[in-house]
């Protein structure tokens, strides 16, 4: 019978779990169901005390390893406390949020336990074997994949799953003691962009992409580029949208021309050569909706597109909705309408 394991790590507050190991949460909650297997949660972090009671109700065992040394993550601690979650629980399978903080140490826990892992994971199932899925080339080929190597370790993608929500409750927490690694790594401190200059923003509803038609002569003759960069941020600033890119107009400041929308680079790419984020719509502006763009949009929910050109990618059965006109236009007056609506 497999044994499961959840491993979970706290956010920034220390106090509560993140909502990606929230999905992993559910995810280990459904597949246990499934397999009618015990299920375990281990949670990493300064103190999990708080983060312990968000899983009380699904009835899982908490496992924790907690201290200051947790609070931060640090290769060699979070893989000494990874390995020590794993051999608490006796798992057979391990769930696991592809965060930053688990991708960079799973494969190297999982080595330490003489398992296997698979990351990208979109969904599990069972029949006789555990099956998880991913996609590969580019979201292009999806792949069921079932292994009999043990420990099986799963990096699941975020957004794939619900975040748990069960009701909170006190809950016992059972500390593992581990013997703390020498560390070479002190964590001094967290310094993240202002929430203007942070564009990508994964956990959005929707997605706004900029094409490199904010960037050609328009039907007037003249380029408006300060006036695209002043509409899209406030775009941004208004709707709280994620900001994506074709590869087409990251790649004009790259190339050294003119520096076209300063707060936007190849990590706002979407596509083939980009990211493939998960929102819950899309909005696509002056971009042609080219395949290695769009193939970007897999797991985009509602799409629609603003272009001039009424025989564009997008119109060929790639969005939901394409409106034939003018960006610039279109979201100006969007921008006067929320301006409005939030005054
Ligand atoms: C191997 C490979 C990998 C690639 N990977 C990627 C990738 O990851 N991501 C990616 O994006 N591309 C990728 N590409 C490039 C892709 O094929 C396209 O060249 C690119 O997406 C085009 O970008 P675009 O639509 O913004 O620009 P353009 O093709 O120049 O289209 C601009 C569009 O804006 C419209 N427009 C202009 N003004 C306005 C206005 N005022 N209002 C409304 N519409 C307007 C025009 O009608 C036009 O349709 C890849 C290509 C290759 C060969």
């Amino acid at each position: 019978m497999e044994t499961i394991l959840v491993l979970t790590h706290v956010d920034e507050t220390g106090a509560t779990l993140t909502k990606a190991s929230l999905e992993a949460v559910t995810a280990g909650v459904e597949l246990a169901k499934q397999l009618s297997a015990t299920l375990s949660i281990g949670i990493l972090g300064g103190d999990a005390s708080a983060a312990a009671g968000a899983v009380a109700a699904t009835g899982a065992r908490v496992f924790a390893v907690t201290g200051e040394a947790f609070a931060q993550p640090r290769y060699a601690t979070d893989a000494t406390g990874c390995e020590a979650l794993c051999r608490a629980a006796q798992a057979s399978i391990v769930l696991a949020p592809g965060s930053s903080r688990f991708t960079r140490v799973a494969a190297g826990v999982a080595h330490r336990l003489g398992g296997f892992i698979d990351t990208h994971i979109t969904a599990l199932s069972s029949n006789d074997s555990v099956d998880a899925t991913r996609w590969f080339y580019r979201q292009r080929v999806e792949a069921v994949i079932s292994r009999e190597k043990r420990p099986w370790f799963l990096l699941l993608d975020a957004g794939t799953h619900a975040a748990y929500a069960g009701a909170t409750a006190a809950a016992t927490v059972e500390a593992v003691a581990v013997t703390l690694p020498a560390t070479r790594t002190t964590v001094e401190g967290l310094r993240s962009p202002m929430r203007d200059a942070q564009t990508i923003r994964p956990d959005a509803k929707l997605l706004f992409v900029a094409g490199a038609g904010w960037t050609k002569k328009q039907p007037d003759g003249q380029l408006h580029v300060a006036e695209a960069g002043k509409e899209i941020l406030e775009f941004l600033r208004l709707t709280g949208a994620s900001l994506g890119s074709s590869k087409s107009l990251a790649d004009q400041k790259a190339e050294g021309e003119e520096s076209v929308l300063p707060f936007l680079t190849h990590m706002n790419q979407i596509g083939q050569t980009g990211s493939t984020p998960r929102h819950a719509k899309g909005l696509s502006t002056c971009c042609h909706g080219e395949e290695p763009h769009v193939v970007g949009w897999r797991f985009i929910g509602d799409r629609r597109a603003i272009s001039l050109d009424p025989n564009c990618g997008w119109t060929r059965g790639k969005a939901d909705v394409v409106y034939i006109a003018d960006a610039f236009a279109v979201i100006a007056k969007v921008n006067a309408e929320l301006a409005a609506r939030s005054s």
